[in-house]
């Protein structure tokens, strides 16, 4: 029976020094005699320490001839070491679970992580079910694990209602041109880019809402910051404007990095990540600028870019770079953005709306804003896109029966989790990542 964690183990975090480990073989050497094998759990890994005399010839040469990533159960002492790990293991008893068959070793070799050098190569994606074992992997689950249950608590801590749409729906929330059709027994049917048309129609029941979920989105061109299939924590909020949206958006933030840095920071250090930031991240405020800001200091800096136009990420990257902490950017321009949002009434030709930033280069991590609350001027923005009016009808209605001012945003989970863990690649942060050339493994 397993009595411990590896990580216990390690740390002396036990009150016996007999222990009983269950475990992979992550490396292992040794003699004719004495053989060091390094055993991982999910927790970490110890050095096992194996003596042909006290373990017997069968045991002995059984671990001789595992390989590494076969399954074995350990008995034995564990001992404090001065060397690398602060304890090791003196094996009594070792028992194979699940071999490995010698035919097909485990493919993933040093060699193969060395040549994708922290990144992350066609090979290794291929092999992505067995990558996911891997140290810098496993760090990144945990990581990511503490930042969705980061965002459930930050919501259920205020009262806000875990809610869910489907995923199968009729019409678009960000623009055709991303949406993924699926046959649908003879009708089209499209998988949803966001939530929240459906969490609007909920508003009014619920009035602080919230999502952990999938959203879909047919980005053609593979980029650093693109999933087709990434996770989306969406919240709206009745009785409220793009202040208190904003507001909710920089305090979720914060609260990732506090919980990250609690939970997660021998995790971020073993990633190559300065605590330091993220501390920075956790209690700074989020400064705001307007979009017309924006783009004098874009082109101050000699960049090409027209009043009118969304920022992408190249301008997003430019503007970024000097940012000590996330920045929100409010009041684009109402014919940037989708129908939804609300114009502003000051100037309609802006709307009420933001992205918060993330520095470092990073680029958007929320998206949100007030959304257009009355009837009439919901008709008229949907007239002025030209979307037709059929697939939002239900829509509509949540204005016609008592519509009352709202918002809410969009935060990029996948996303959050590459800037706070510092990745390259969106793809490293989720197992099993897709994008336009990968639905596999
Ligand atoms: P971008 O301009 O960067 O493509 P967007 O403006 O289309 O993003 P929103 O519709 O505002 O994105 O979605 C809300 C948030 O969801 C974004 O701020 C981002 O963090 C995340 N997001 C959007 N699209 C993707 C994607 N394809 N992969 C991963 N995250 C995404
Ligand atoms: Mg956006």
């Amino acid at each position: 029976m397993k009595t411990h964690w590896i990580g216990d183990v390690i740390s002396g975090n036990h009150d016996q020094s007999e222990v009983h480990l269950k475990g992979w073989i992550h490396r292992s050497r040794g003699s004719k005699r004495l053989r060091f094998v390094v055993l991982r759990d999910s927790t970490g890994t110890v050095q096992c320490v194996i003596k042909r005399d006290v373990v017997g010839d069968d045991a002995f040469e059984t671990v001789e001839s595992a390989l590494i990533e076969s399954s074995v159960e350990i008995s034995g002492m564990a001992i404090p070491t001065d060397r690398e790990h602060g304890h090791e293991v003196q094996v009594s008893d070792i028992r194979i679970i699940g071999p490995v068959d010698p035919s097909r070793p485990f493919p993933i070799t040093e060699s193969a992580m060395a040549e994708a050098d922290g990144g992350e190569t066609e090979f290794l994606l291929d092999n992505r079910h067995l990558y996911l074992r891997t140290g810098r992997m496993t760090t990144m689950l945990k990581i990511r694990s503490s930042v969705f249950g980061a965002i459930h608590s930050y919501f259920r801590e205020r009262d806000f209602i875990e809610y869910q749409a489907p995923n199968f729906v009729a019409g678009a929330v960000e623009g055709g041109s991303t949406l993924f059709e699926v046959p649908y027994f003879g009708r089209k049917a499209f998988l949803t880019q966001s939530w929240q048309l459906y969490a609007e129609a909920a508003m009014p029941a619920l009035e602080r809402l919230y999502t952990i979920a999938p959203s879909f989105r047919a980005e053609k061109s593979r980029t650093r910051r693109h999933l087709t299939e990434f996770w989306h924590a969406e919240m709206e909020i009745a009785w409220s404007g793009n202040e208190e949206v904003m507001n909710h958006g920089g305090g979720l933030v914060r609260h990732i990095a506090r919980t990250l840095l609690n939970e997660r920071s021998d995790e971020l250090e073993s990633l190559g990540r300065d605590l330091k930031l993220i501390e920075r991240y956790a209690s700074s405020d989020y400064p705001r600028m307007r979009y017309d800001e924006a783009i004098e200091r874009l082109k101050a800096k000699g960049v090409q870019v027209e009043w009118g136009q969304d920022l992408d990420y190249s301008k997003e990257k430019i503007l970024t770079e000097d940012f000590e902490v996330p920045h929100f950017l409010t009041h684009y321009p109402k014919i940037a953005k989708p129908f939804y949002h609300r114009p502003d009434p000051e100037d309609p030709r802006y709307v009420l709306c933001h992205d918060l930033l993330a520095p470092e280069g990073y680029g958007e991590i929320i998206g949100g804003g007030e959304r257009t609350w009355s009837e009439s001027e919901i008709l008229e923005r949907i007239d002025e896109e030209g979307t037709p009016v059929e697939p939002y009808e239900f829509y509509i209605d949540v204005r016609r029966y008592g519509g009352v001012p709202h918002g809410g945003f969009g935060l990029g989970v996948d996303r959050v989790c590459a800037w706070l863990a510092g990745a390259d690649h969106i793809r490293e942060t989720i197992p099993f990542p897709r994008d336009s050339r990968r639905v596999t493994p």
